[in-house]
């Protein structure tokens, strides 16, 4: 397996300027050369000056002699010493006096041939090596590499791995995506400075296995990674993925670190590059289970990503035809005797004329990631008030409901406003719609969402932090955080009957709320036993199938009817 930038060598063609006053001398040269190299002749140094102005991006080299009439190929050195986009062109100077080469290679001459000329293939050899130091110079000295890795960024690595595609690689070429596993926890808890040390070893890895697998890598984002490289096999990857988590450790001794590989086998040289990589991050995203370390994209996966596809196309219209429909699933006070609704949570399904019910797994994140969200939470956040309103209406007092709020609304410029205007014109008051904001986005860009949320606070809104364990905020943090009430992560409460682990920090949770003096919200909870226990912990609202199962409009309203 060949380098890149020995295979860049062949199979580009360069092109290469012959300046020479005898005819014979650029005959002979330019015979020499002309099999590897496309070849511009110029018969003096004032004709040489005016094609490399002019080819000054296409020159790959320049032969030169020295003594020639009007301007001899010393001038023409100086000129292009002066000039920082001509210095980059290499010289390599042609004569037969000795004691020229000290001089020449003082104006910034790279080499020196000899005349009368040696073997061809000397001379082609001294010409490659000249055009390869200068082009590696260049690639190292140009913005095109990330500062703390020394990768290429990804606008440079697109282009190149584009060119390798088309010129370099001879059929298999795999696009890999590698992602280094909760980096952000080494910066959280280490500081920023072990968490670059982490990604300069890991990279400097990368570096060696796309050299070996006769590719290229870049630093794609924080901490991703694209390596576009000759196929490997699957265990070639598995030992990748060993050897990369080796890197990261050998850093951080005590936090252990684990890298995630996702890779997109592609042999069809008309497809686009920045699509494969998408691909090979699908595929890298497909990993959830702990311990599997690398997914090759495959059929299920194109599937997903064409349904995902159609259903942003169908958004827009889904959106304006009402497609939409807010469930609401009931949350059950549990303190008192008799268990009590004291609100609902709205969550929103497609019914899609075609594709039938859909559940918002498959969408929502979709529609995050396309900046979409936002659209529909204001079209939900709007239902839900409207609804609050109408039951207040009915019933004299408000049932409060709480809707969700993506971290991307977050970004919403006048969110607190534009809630508070929902709430108004639905006729109830802010603090009768609660947001549930997840964790995670609490750990994302903490600031501006501390900000925010204070923000909504102030209107008068009850924050509910949602999926709280799923996230990476510790119950030191907690105190901190500007919250009314704690919804504990579904897949504790999921197995708090078996195992002891996830029940005891399930009161761990629970204990912490009360320092706090906030209630805490047990989701998912589908038999009696969780809620026995639950209770026995002090846990003070349930919401899960054990109740109910998300309702549409009618028949909550219909269950608030017989038990409210
Ligand atoms: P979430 O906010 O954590 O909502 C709770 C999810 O748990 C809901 O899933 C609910 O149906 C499900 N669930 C409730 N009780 C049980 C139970 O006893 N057992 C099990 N296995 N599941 C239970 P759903 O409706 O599929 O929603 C999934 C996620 O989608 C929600 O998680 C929320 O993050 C998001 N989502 C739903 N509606 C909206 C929305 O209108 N806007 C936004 N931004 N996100 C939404
Ligand atoms: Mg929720
Ligand atoms: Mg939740």
């Amino acid at each position: 397996m060949k380098n890149i930038v020995d295979e860049r060598e062949k199979s580009i063609r360069r092109t290469v300027l012959i300046v020479d006053d005898e005819e014979i001398n650029r005959e002979i040269l330019g015979f020499m050369v002309g099999g590897e190299y496309d070849v511009i002749y110029a018969e003096n140094g004032r004709v040489a000056l005016e094609i490399i102005n002019e080819k000054r991006n296409v020159l790959s080299l320049i032969l030169l002699d020295l003594l020639m009439p009007e301007i001899d190929g010393y001038e023409v050195l100086k000129t292009l010493k002066r000039d920082p986009a001509l210095k980059r062109i290499p010289v390599i100077v042609l004569t037969s006096e000795k004691n020229a080469e000290v001089e020449s290679l003082k104006l910034g001459a790279v080499d020196f041939i000899p005349k009368p000329y040696d073997i061809p293939d000397v001379i082609l050899a001294r010409i490659s090596r000249s055009i390869e130091l200068a082009e590696d110079r260049y690639i190292l000295n140009s913005t095109e590499t990330d500062p703390l890795t020394g990768l290429y960024i990804k606008e440079f690595f697109f282009i190149h791995a584009d060119r390798y595609k088309r010129f370099v690689s001879d059929g298999k070429t795999d696009a890999i995506v590698v992602n280094v596993n909760k980096l952000h926890l080494i910066n959280e808890l280490k500081g920023r400075a072990c968490g670059d040390a982490v990604l300069v070893g890991i990279a400097s890895k990368i570096k060696d296995l796309a050299k070996e697998a006769g590719g290229l890598a870049c630093r794609f984002a924080g901490d991703c990674f694209y390596i576009y490289a000759d196929s490997q096999s699957d265990e070639t990857y598995s030992e990748w993925t060993d050897e990369l988590a080796a890197a990261a450790n050998a850093i951080t001794h005590d936090l252990r670190l684990t890298v995630r590989i996702g890779i997109y086998r592609s042999d069809d040289e008309n497809e686009i590059i920045e699509q494969i990589f998408d691909r090979a991050t699908i595929a890298c995203n497909s990993i959830r289970q702990h311990g599997v370390k690398f997914a090759v994209y495959d059929g299920k996966m194109r599937e997903k990503e064409v349904y995902g596809e159609r259903l942003l196309a169908d958004f827009p219209n889904a959106l304006s035809e009402k497609q939409f429909k807010v469930y609401y699933q009931p949350k059950y006070a549990v303190k008192g005797e008799k268990p009590k609704i004291c609100s609902a949570e709205a969550l929103v399904r497609w019914i899609h004329p075609e594709l039938g019910f859909i559940s918002p797994a498959a969408f929502i994140p979709l529609l995050e990631n396309n900046g979409l969200i936002s659209e529909l939470d204001k079209y939900v956040w709007k239902t839900a008030a409207e609804f609050v309103g109408r039951t207040k209406r009915e019933r004299g007092v408000a049932v409060p409901v709480s809707v969700n709020v993506s971290r991307v609304d977050l970004y919403i410029s006048d969110l607190p406003e534009l809630l508070a205007k929902t709430a108004e014109e639905s006729g109830i008051e802010s603090k009768e719609l609660y947001l549930e904001i997840t964790e995670s986005a609490y750990s994302e860009n903490s600031d501006r969402i501390i900000e925010v949320v204070g923000q909504l606070r102030e209107k008068g809104f009850i924050i509910e932090m949602d999926d709280f364990g799923s996230g990476y905020s510790s119950l030191n943090t907690l105190a901190d955080l500007p919250i009314d009430v704690l919804k504990l992560d579904m897949r504790f409460i999921r197995n708090i009957c078996e195992r002891e682990k996830d029940h005891m920090l399930v009161k761990l949770m629970i204990d912490a709320a009360k320092v706090m003096e906030i209630p805490t919200v047990a989701e998912g909870v589908e038999t009696e036993e969780q809620l026995e226990l639950l209770k026995a912990d002090g846990c003070d609202i349930v919401q899960g199938y054990y109740f109910s199962k998300p309702l549409p409009e009618e028949a909550y309203v219909e269950l608030l009817k017989r038990e409210g």
